[in-house]
């Protein structure tokens, strides 16, 4: 098939990013935290707003939708579990979006952890999966449990690695200073610091990463590995013996790291 629209970033406040997905005409925007910055996009690109999909409620991801539907009238998707302004049609794992403008469909999946409702959208190969999974780190836990924070990662990782990662944060270069401290002798993850920190470097976005390279050097994908989990027991001073284990002393770790 045809791919017969490209995903742009938006930057939004310190280190968001609202992506936009846009053919010709049409553009669907992903957690529009700001509304300034996806008007100028449209009027700039001659741009009609099609869809909104939103992950969570926090507000840098959902503050500028209902500026956005106050003089138009589109499909607002949001996961049903949150109340969140403007939501017109609530979502839940397993759904399917179709978005005629763009001829794209895209299926819901659940990822609690982040936030209680928290849902990601994935098709033709690519993910939006707001503040769940970053580029080489994860969200922080802030209404679930590691167990759950856990499974939604595990859900993310089954996808086809070639799965583009759109997450809602520059957050890779932080992630990546704490990655190297786990796993300092892991190749994939030294030449990936070198390139993100290159490409940041330049004002570039890190983004998106595929999750083939998210499980080579993503520590919060790989607490099955024995070198992750070898350090999880050492900083821990015990014996660890299952991966969530290993995910949810990781987590600590990083909220302290910075
Ligand atoms: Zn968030």
């Amino acid at each position: 098939m045809n791919i017969l629209w490209k995903i742009c970033p938006l930057k939004a406040f310190r280190d968001n990013y609202i992506w936009v997905i846009h053919g010709q005409r049409h553009a669907v925007v992903v957690d529009p935290g700001d509304a300034g910055v996806v008007q100028a996009f449209l009027r700039e690109h001659e741009l009609t707003l099609a869809a909104i999909l939103v992950t969570h409620h926090h507000h840098d991801h959902v503050d500028g939708v209902m500026e956005l539907v106050r003089h138009q009238t589109v499909p607002v998707f949001g996961p049903a579990l949150e109340a969140i302004p403007g939501v017109t049609h609530p979502v839940r794992g397993g759904a399917t979006l179709h978005l005629p403008e763009l001829s794209l469909s895209l299926t819901v999946l659940d990822i609690p952890g982040h936030t209680a409702g928290h849902v990601a959208y994935v098709g033709h190969d690519v993910l939006f999966c707001g503040d769940t999974l970053f580029g080489c780190g994860c969200g922080r836990l802030f209404e679930g449990t590691a167990a759950q924070m856990f499974d939604s990662l595990n859900r993310l990782a089954a996808l086809p690695t070639d799965t583009k990662v759109y997450c809602a944060h520059e957050y890779t270069l932080g992630n990546l200073a704490f990655a190297l401290t786990v796993e300092p002798d892991n190749v994939l993850l030294q030449a990936r610091a070198q390139r993100d920190r290159a490409r940041v470097g330049l004002g570039e976005p890190s983004l998106p990463s595929t999750l083939a390279l998210e499980m080579d050097t993503n520590p919060f994908l790989r607490c099955y590995h024995p070198v992750v989990r070898q350090y999880a027991e050492h900083v821990s001073g015990k014996k660890i013996d299952t991966a969530v284990e290993v995910f949810s002393i990781l987590r600590q770790l990083k909220d302290s790291f910075g």
